[in-house]
Protein backbone atom coordinates (compact mmCIF):
# COMPACT_ATOMS: atom_id res chain seq x y z
CA UNK A 1 0.00 0.00 0.00
CA UNK A 2 1.04 3.64 -0.93
CA UNK A 3 2.69 5.14 2.22
CA UNK A 4 0.21 8.61 2.79
CA UNK A 5 2.50 9.57 5.64
CA UNK A 6 5.57 9.47 3.83
CA UNK A 7 5.88 13.13 4.15
CA UNK A 8 5.21 13.71 7.82
CA UNK A 9 7.80 14.94 10.23
CA UNK A 10 7.64 17.14 13.24
CA UNK A 11 5.72 20.25 11.43
CA UNK A 12 3.36 18.33 9.46
CA UNK A 13 1.34 18.05 7.24
CA UNK A 14 -2.12 18.26 9.22
CA UNK A 15 -3.93 17.18 6.68
CA UNK A 16 -4.08 16.18 2.84
CA UNK A 17 -7.68 16.87 1.62
CA UNK A 18 -8.81 15.45 -2.08
CA UNK A 19 -11.80 16.81 -3.13
CA UNK A 20 -13.88 15.41 -6.23
CA UNK A 21 -16.97 16.04 -8.06
CA UNK A 22 -17.25 13.98 -10.93
CA UNK A 23 -19.81 15.56 -12.58
CA UNK A 24 -17.78 19.14 -12.91
CA UNK A 25 -15.04 16.78 -13.48
CA UNK A 26 -13.15 18.82 -10.46
CA UNK A 27 -10.37 16.97 -9.09
CA UNK A 28 -8.29 18.95 -6.36
CA UNK A 29 -5.68 18.33 -3.80
CA UNK A 30 -5.67 20.55 -0.14
CA UNK A 31 -2.61 20.06 1.98
CA UNK A 32 -3.42 21.71 5.17
CA UNK A 33 0.71 21.85 6.43
CA UNK A 34 1.22 23.74 10.14
CA UNK A 35 -1.28 25.48 11.40
CA UNK A 36 0.69 26.61 14.91
CA UNK A 37 1.07 30.39 13.61
CA UNK A 38 -2.75 30.65 12.28
CA UNK A 39 -4.73 29.70 9.59
CA UNK A 40 -2.64 28.54 6.59
CA UNK A 41 -2.54 30.78 3.61
CA UNK A 42 -1.58 30.09 0.46
CA UNK A 43 -2.40 30.33 -3.33
CA UNK A 44 -4.42 27.78 -5.72
CA UNK A 45 -2.73 26.80 -8.56
CA UNK A 46 -4.60 25.45 -11.27
CA UNK A 47 -2.20 22.66 -13.67
CA UNK A 48 -3.24 19.81 -15.75
CA UNK A 49 -0.14 18.19 -13.67
CA UNK A 50 0.79 18.78 -10.04
CA UNK A 51 1.27 15.45 -7.56
CA UNK A 52 0.33 15.51 -3.88
CA UNK A 53 4.39 15.20 -3.34
CA UNK A 54 4.33 18.86 -5.09
CA UNK A 55 1.67 20.00 -3.54
CA UNK A 56 2.64 19.26 0.32
CA UNK A 57 6.45 20.83 -0.53
CA UNK A 58 4.40 24.19 -1.89
CA UNK A 59 2.27 23.99 1.31
CA UNK A 60 5.69 23.48 3.42
CA UNK A 61 7.01 26.20 1.36
CA UNK A 62 3.83 28.32 2.52
CA UNK A 63 4.49 27.16 6.29
CA UNK A 64 8.28 28.48 5.94
CA UNK A 65 7.46 31.45 4.10
CA UNK A 66 4.66 32.94 6.07
CA UNK A 67 6.72 31.81 9.74
CA UNK A 68 9.71 33.87 8.52
CA UNK A 69 8.08 36.96 7.02
CA UNK A 70 6.45 36.80 10.48
CA UNK A 71 2.98 37.00 9.61
CA UNK A 72 0.13 35.25 11.69
CA UNK A 73 -0.32 32.18 9.22
CA UNK A 74 0.80 28.94 8.98
CA UNK A 75 1.12 27.32 5.54
CA UNK A 76 -1.49 25.51 3.26
CA UNK A 77 -2.02 25.25 -0.90
CA UNK A 78 -4.34 23.23 -2.88
CA UNK A 79 -4.11 22.37 -6.83
CA UNK A 80 -7.30 22.15 -9.11
CA UNK A 81 -6.56 19.86 -11.93
CA UNK A 82 -7.92 21.45 -15.37
CA UNK A 83 -6.00 23.74 -18.27
CA UNK A 84 -5.54 27.56 -16.17
CA UNK A 85 -6.40 28.68 -20.12
CA UNK A 86 -10.46 26.90 -20.45
CA UNK A 87 -13.05 29.02 -21.39
CA UNK A 88 -13.93 31.19 -18.51
CA UNK A 89 -17.60 30.38 -17.81
CA UNK A 90 -16.20 26.80 -17.35
CA UNK A 91 -13.28 27.78 -15.49
CA UNK A 92 -15.77 30.28 -13.08
CA UNK A 93 -17.88 26.82 -12.47
CA UNK A 94 -14.86 24.82 -11.72
CA UNK A 95 -13.16 27.59 -9.17
CA UNK A 96 -16.78 27.85 -7.72
CA UNK A 97 -17.28 24.18 -7.07
CA UNK A 98 -13.90 23.95 -5.87
CA UNK A 99 -14.33 27.05 -2.92
CA UNK A 100 -17.83 25.16 -2.10
CA UNK A 101 -15.41 21.68 -1.46
CA UNK A 102 -13.33 24.12 0.85
CA UNK A 103 -15.72 25.67 2.73
CA UNK A 104 -15.67 23.87 5.84
CA UNK A 105 -11.61 23.81 5.70
CA UNK A 106 -11.65 27.19 7.24
CA UNK A 107 -7.92 26.94 8.40
CA UNK A 108 -7.00 26.83 5.36
CA UNK A 109 -7.56 30.65 3.29
CA UNK A 110 -6.97 30.58 -0.15
CA UNK A 111 -5.05 33.38 -2.31
CA UNK A 112 -4.18 33.62 -6.12
CA UNK A 113 -1.17 31.42 -7.56
CA UNK A 114 -0.31 29.96 -11.13
CA UNK A 115 -3.34 29.52 -13.28
CA UNK A 116 -5.73 31.77 -10.66
CA UNK A 117 -5.98 35.55 -10.39
CA UNK A 118 -7.98 37.71 -8.42
CA UNK A 119 -10.84 37.43 -10.35
CA UNK A 120 -10.93 33.46 -9.08
CA UNK A 121 -10.56 34.83 -5.75
CA UNK A 122 -13.58 37.16 -6.31
CA UNK A 123 -15.73 33.54 -7.31
CA UNK A 124 -13.89 31.79 -4.27
CA UNK A 125 -14.94 35.34 -1.70
CA UNK A 126 -18.44 35.11 -3.25
CA UNK A 127 -18.97 31.38 -2.15
CA UNK A 128 -17.45 31.07 0.86
CA UNK A 129 -17.06 34.41 2.30
CA UNK A 130 -13.02 33.69 2.98
CA UNK A 131 -10.04 34.41 0.28
CA UNK A 132 -7.15 36.85 -0.11
CA UNK A 133 -5.78 39.00 -3.20
CA UNK A 134 -9.12 40.20 -4.18
CA UNK A 135 -9.80 42.73 -6.81
CA UNK A 136 -10.01 46.22 -5.90
CA UNK A 137 -13.92 46.41 -6.15
CA UNK A 138 -13.88 44.24 -3.02
CA UNK A 139 -11.90 46.06 -0.86
CA UNK A 140 -8.52 43.96 -1.97
CA UNK A 141 -5.11 44.80 -2.79
CA UNK A 142 -4.83 42.83 -6.45
CA UNK A 143 -1.32 42.03 -5.87
CA UNK A 144 -0.72 40.27 -9.00
CA UNK A 145 -2.08 43.77 -10.61
CA UNK A 146 0.26 46.00 -8.55
CA UNK A 147 2.65 43.41 -8.93
CA UNK A 148 3.37 42.80 -4.98
CA UNK A 149 5.91 39.45 -5.28
CA UNK A 150 7.82 41.09 -7.94
CA UNK A 151 8.58 44.25 -6.07
CA UNK A 152 9.35 42.39 -2.91
CA UNK A 153 12.11 39.91 -5.03
CA UNK A 154 13.30 43.40 -6.61
CA UNK A 155 14.03 44.39 -2.84
CA UNK A 156 15.24 41.09 -2.33
CA UNK A 157 17.82 41.53 -5.34
CA UNK A 158 18.58 45.18 -3.86
CA UNK A 159 20.32 43.29 -0.86
CA UNK A 160 21.45 40.61 -1.82
CA UNK A 161 23.64 42.57 -4.83
CA UNK A 162 25.00 44.74 -1.92
CA UNK A 163 25.70 41.59 -0.74
CA UNK A 164 28.32 40.31 -3.25
CA UNK A 165 29.26 43.58 -4.25
CA UNK A 166 27.27 43.59 -7.73
CA UNK A 167 26.24 46.86 -9.12
CA UNK A 168 22.17 46.95 -9.73
CA UNK A 169 23.03 49.69 -12.72
CA UNK A 170 23.42 47.97 -15.58
CA UNK A 171 23.42 44.69 -13.53
CA UNK A 172 22.39 41.59 -16.54
CA UNK A 173 18.99 40.01 -15.50
CA UNK A 174 17.45 36.62 -17.31
CA UNK A 175 13.79 35.88 -16.06
CA UNK A 176 12.06 32.44 -16.98
CA UNK A 177 8.42 33.17 -17.04
CA UNK A 178 6.82 36.76 -18.00
CA UNK A 179 3.48 36.59 -15.95
CA UNK A 180 2.20 37.97 -12.90
CA UNK A 181 5.86 37.96 -10.73
CA UNK A 182 8.08 37.59 -14.08
CA UNK A 183 6.87 40.97 -15.79
CA UNK A 184 6.89 42.85 -12.86
CA UNK A 185 9.88 41.77 -11.20
CA UNK A 186 11.70 42.88 -14.59
CA UNK A 187 10.03 46.02 -14.83
CA UNK A 188 11.25 47.24 -10.65
CA UNK A 189 14.50 46.14 -11.96
CA UNK A 190 14.60 48.43 -14.36
CA UNK A 191 13.75 50.85 -13.07
CA UNK A 192 16.85 50.68 -10.51
CA UNK A 193 18.85 50.36 -13.75
CA UNK A 194 19.50 47.09 -14.49
CA UNK A 195 19.51 45.50 -17.63
CA UNK A 196 16.99 42.85 -18.67
CA UNK A 197 18.66 40.57 -21.40
CA UNK A 198 16.73 37.63 -21.96
CA UNK A 199 13.10 36.75 -20.89
CA UNK A 200 11.19 33.34 -22.12
CA UNK A 201 7.77 32.35 -21.37
CA UNK A 202 6.12 28.82 -22.95
CA UNK A 203 6.28 29.92 -26.50
CA UNK A 204 10.67 30.83 -26.12
CA UNK A 205 13.42 32.91 -24.69
CA UNK A 206 13.66 36.23 -26.33
CA UNK A 207 17.47 37.57 -25.79
CA UNK A 208 19.16 40.90 -26.22
CA UNK A 209 22.47 41.61 -24.38
CA UNK A 210 22.40 45.09 -25.12
CA UNK A 211 18.82 45.17 -23.22
CA UNK A 212 15.44 44.35 -23.92
CA UNK A 213 12.15 47.28 -23.69
CA UNK A 214 10.53 45.80 -20.61
CA UNK A 215 7.75 47.85 -21.18
CA UNK A 216 6.84 46.49 -24.57
CA UNK A 217 7.15 43.29 -23.59
CA UNK A 218 4.52 43.53 -20.97
CA UNK A 219 2.21 45.03 -23.09
CA UNK A 220 2.83 42.28 -25.61
CA UNK A 221 2.11 39.64 -22.54
CA UNK A 222 -1.14 41.87 -22.09
CA UNK A 223 -2.10 41.59 -25.26
CA UNK A 224 -2.61 37.75 -24.81
CA UNK A 225 0.86 37.49 -27.39
CA UNK A 226 4.22 35.52 -26.78
CA UNK A 227 7.67 37.32 -26.03
CA UNK A 228 8.73 35.98 -29.61
CA UNK A 229 6.19 38.12 -31.11
CA UNK A 230 8.52 40.80 -30.09
CA UNK A 231 10.00 42.41 -33.17
CA UNK A 232 13.39 42.75 -31.81
CA UNK A 233 15.48 40.45 -30.46
CA UNK A 234 16.93 36.52 -30.76
CA UNK A 235 14.16 34.39 -30.59
CA UNK A 236 15.05 31.22 -28.83
CA UNK A 237 13.91 27.64 -27.54
CA UNK A 238 12.02 28.48 -24.13
CA UNK A 239 14.36 26.32 -21.80
CA UNK A 240 17.65 28.55 -23.67
CA UNK A 241 17.43 31.12 -20.49
CA UNK A 242 19.15 28.98 -18.93
CA UNK A 243 22.11 29.29 -21.02
CA UNK A 244 21.93 33.30 -20.87
CA UNK A 245 25.20 35.06 -19.75
CA UNK A 246 23.43 37.21 -16.93
CA UNK A 247 24.84 38.37 -13.39
CA UNK A 248 21.33 37.58 -12.06
CA UNK A 249 18.86 34.81 -12.88
CA UNK A 250 15.25 34.90 -12.18
CA UNK A 251 13.21 31.57 -12.44
CA UNK A 252 9.24 33.05 -11.96
CA UNK A 253 7.37 29.97 -14.11
CA UNK A 254 7.69 26.36 -12.76
CA UNK A 255 8.69 24.24 -10.16
CA UNK A 256 12.10 21.47 -10.90
CA UNK A 257 13.15 24.15 -13.67
CA UNK A 258 16.76 23.52 -12.48
CA UNK A 259 17.90 20.26 -11.86
CA UNK A 260 21.30 18.60 -11.42
CA UNK A 261 21.25 17.28 -14.88
CA UNK A 262 20.52 21.13 -16.43
CA UNK A 263 22.27 23.21 -13.42
CA UNK A 264 25.73 23.36 -15.32
CA UNK A 265 24.31 25.53 -18.44
CA UNK A 266 23.65 28.37 -15.87
CA UNK A 267 26.01 31.12 -15.87
CA UNK A 268 24.78 33.81 -13.00
CA UNK A 269 26.23 35.13 -9.98
CA UNK A 270 23.12 35.83 -8.08
CA UNK A 271 19.91 33.66 -8.43
CA UNK A 272 16.34 35.38 -6.86
CA UNK A 273 13.74 32.61 -6.64
CA UNK A 274 10.30 33.89 -7.96
CA UNK A 275 8.89 30.67 -8.65
CA UNK A 276 8.75 28.10 -5.57
CA UNK A 277 11.17 25.39 -5.36
CA UNK A 278 12.66 26.11 -8.82
CA UNK A 279 15.47 24.33 -8.14
CA UNK A 280 15.94 20.56 -6.73
CA UNK A 281 18.30 20.15 -3.65
CA UNK A 282 21.31 19.21 -5.64
CA UNK A 283 21.00 21.89 -8.39
CA UNK A 284 21.09 24.58 -5.36
CA UNK A 285 23.61 22.67 -3.07
CA UNK A 286 25.83 22.81 -6.61
CA UNK A 287 25.47 26.73 -7.14
CA UNK A 288 26.63 26.77 -3.83
CA UNK A 289 29.30 24.76 -4.20
CA UNK A 290 30.37 27.34 -7.58
CA UNK A 291 29.85 30.17 -5.99
CA UNK A 292 26.35 30.99 -7.11
CA UNK A 293 24.20 32.85 -4.07
CA UNK A 294 20.82 31.86 -4.31
CA UNK A 295 18.16 33.24 -2.11
CA UNK A 296 15.47 30.60 -1.47
CA UNK A 297 11.90 30.94 -2.32
CA UNK A 298 10.48 31.49 0.74
CA UNK A 299 12.33 34.24 1.45
CA UNK A 300 12.53 36.16 -2.07
CA UNK A 301 8.61 35.90 -3.11
CA UNK A 302 7.20 36.35 -0.07
CA UNK A 303 5.96 39.90 -1.03
CA UNK A 304 2.55 38.19 -2.68
CA UNK A 305 1.39 36.92 1.07
CA UNK A 306 2.86 39.69 2.84
CA UNK A 307 0.35 41.98 0.75
CA UNK A 308 -2.15 38.90 1.30
CA UNK A 309 -1.82 39.49 5.01
CA UNK A 310 -2.15 43.22 4.95
CA UNK A 311 -5.60 43.28 2.96
CA UNK A 312 -6.88 41.06 5.28
CA UNK A 313 -6.05 43.18 8.06
CA UNK A 314 -7.73 46.17 5.98
CA UNK A 315 -4.48 47.64 5.64
CA UNK A 316 -3.75 49.64 2.59
CA UNK A 317 -2.06 49.28 -1.00
CA UNK A 318 0.32 51.78 0.64
CA UNK A 319 0.89 50.20 3.52
CA UNK A 320 1.32 46.39 1.91
CA UNK A 321 4.35 48.25 -0.54
CA UNK A 322 5.96 49.54 3.00
CA UNK A 323 5.41 46.04 5.10
CA UNK A 324 6.99 44.08 1.98
CA UNK A 325 10.01 46.46 1.17
CA UNK A 326 10.49 46.40 5.06
CA UNK A 327 9.82 42.36 6.13
CA UNK A 328 11.99 41.42 2.93
CA UNK A 329 14.98 43.64 3.09
CA UNK A 330 15.28 42.33 7.01
CA UNK A 331 14.81 38.78 5.99
CA UNK A 332 16.76 38.48 3.48
CA UNK A 333 20.33 40.51 5.71
CA UNK A 334 19.24 37.99 8.31
CA UNK A 335 19.47 34.93 6.52
CA UNK A 336 23.10 36.36 4.84
CA UNK A 337 24.66 36.98 7.69
CA UNK A 338 23.38 33.64 9.11
CA UNK A 339 24.58 31.45 6.23
CA UNK A 340 27.92 33.58 6.23
CA UNK A 341 28.39 33.11 9.86
CA UNK A 342 27.50 29.36 9.64
CA UNK A 343 29.18 28.81 5.80
CA UNK A 344 25.81 27.51 5.37
CA UNK A 345 23.52 27.49 2.37
CA UNK A 346 21.20 30.44 2.46
CA UNK A 347 18.39 27.91 2.44
CA UNK A 348 19.62 26.08 5.54
CA UNK A 349 20.19 29.55 7.02
CA UNK A 350 16.24 30.81 6.60
CA UNK A 351 14.73 27.26 7.19
CA UNK A 352 16.62 27.50 10.55
CA UNK A 353 15.18 31.01 11.14
CA UNK A 354 11.38 29.86 10.26
CA UNK A 355 11.81 26.73 12.22
CA UNK A 356 12.51 28.22 15.35
CA UNK A 357 9.76 30.60 14.62
CA UNK A 358 7.13 28.04 13.71
CA UNK A 359 8.81 25.81 16.77
CA UNK A 360 8.21 28.43 19.64
CA UNK A 361 4.56 29.28 17.72
CA UNK A 362 3.78 25.15 18.70
CA UNK A 363 4.65 25.49 21.94
CA UNK A 364 1.86 27.87 22.53
CA UNK A 365 -0.62 25.30 21.28
CA UNK A 366 -2.36 22.60 23.41
CA UNK A 367 -2.16 20.36 20.10
CA UNK A 368 1.03 20.62 18.62
P1 LIG B 1 1.63 33.30 -14.13
O1 LIG B 1 0.73 32.19 -14.53
O2 LIG B 1 1.11 34.69 -14.11
O3 LIG B 1 2.93 33.31 -15.08
C1 LIG B 1 3.70 32.19 -15.32
C2 LIG B 1 4.57 32.45 -16.53
O4 LIG B 1 5.46 31.36 -16.68
C3 LIG B 1 3.85 32.61 -17.86
O5 LIG B 1 4.45 33.68 -18.57
C4 LIG B 1 4.12 31.28 -18.58
O6 LIG B 1 4.14 31.44 -19.98
C5 LIG B 1 5.50 31.00 -18.05
N1 LIG B 1 5.93 29.60 -18.14
C6 LIG B 1 5.30 28.47 -17.77
N2 LIG B 1 6.09 27.41 -18.02
C7 LIG B 1 7.23 27.91 -18.55
C8 LIG B 1 8.42 27.32 -19.00
N3 LIG B 1 8.61 26.00 -18.96
N4 LIG B 1 9.40 28.14 -19.47
C9 LIG B 1 9.23 29.48 -19.50
N5 LIG B 1 8.12 30.08 -19.06
C10 LIG B 1 7.14 29.31 -18.61
O7 LIG B 1 2.23 32.87 -12.71
P2 LIG B 1 2.88 33.81 -11.62
O8 LIG B 1 1.84 34.26 -10.68
O9 LIG B 1 3.76 34.81 -12.27
O10 LIG B 1 3.77 32.75 -10.81
C11 LIG B 1 5.02 32.29 -11.30
C12 LIG B 1 5.72 31.49 -10.21
O11 LIG B 1 5.90 32.31 -9.06
C13 LIG B 1 5.00 30.25 -9.70
O12 LIG B 1 5.95 29.29 -9.34
C14 LIG B 1 4.28 30.75 -8.46
O13 LIG B 1 4.03 29.71 -7.54
C15 LIG B 1 5.33 31.68 -7.92
N6 LIG B 1 4.81 32.70 -7.01
C16 LIG B 1 3.84 33.57 -7.42
C17 LIG B 1 3.40 34.56 -6.55
C18 LIG B 1 2.42 35.59 -6.97
O14 LIG B 1 2.24 36.55 -6.22
N7 LIG B 1 1.79 35.50 -8.13
C19 LIG B 1 3.93 34.61 -5.26
C20 LIG B 1 4.93 33.72 -4.88
C21 LIG B 1 5.36 32.76 -5.78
Amino acid sequence: MEDMFRFADDFGPARIIHICRPSLALKAIVVIDNTACGAGIGGVRMAPDVSVEECFRLARAMTWKNAAAGLPHGGGKSVIFGNPRMAGALKEQLIRAFADGIRDITDYIPGPDMGTDEQCMAWVKDEIGRAVGLPAALGGIPLDEIGATGFGLAACVDVASEFIGLDLKGARIAVQGFGAVGKHVALFLAQKGALLVAASDTGGTLADPSGLDVGALIALKEAGRSLNDHDKGSKLAADAILDIDCDIWIPAARPDVVRADNVSRLRTRLMVQGANIPCTPEAERALHERGVLVIPDFIANAGGVICASVESRGGTQRAAFDDIDERIRANVRAVLEESRRQKALPRAAAVALAERRVRAAMQTRRWR
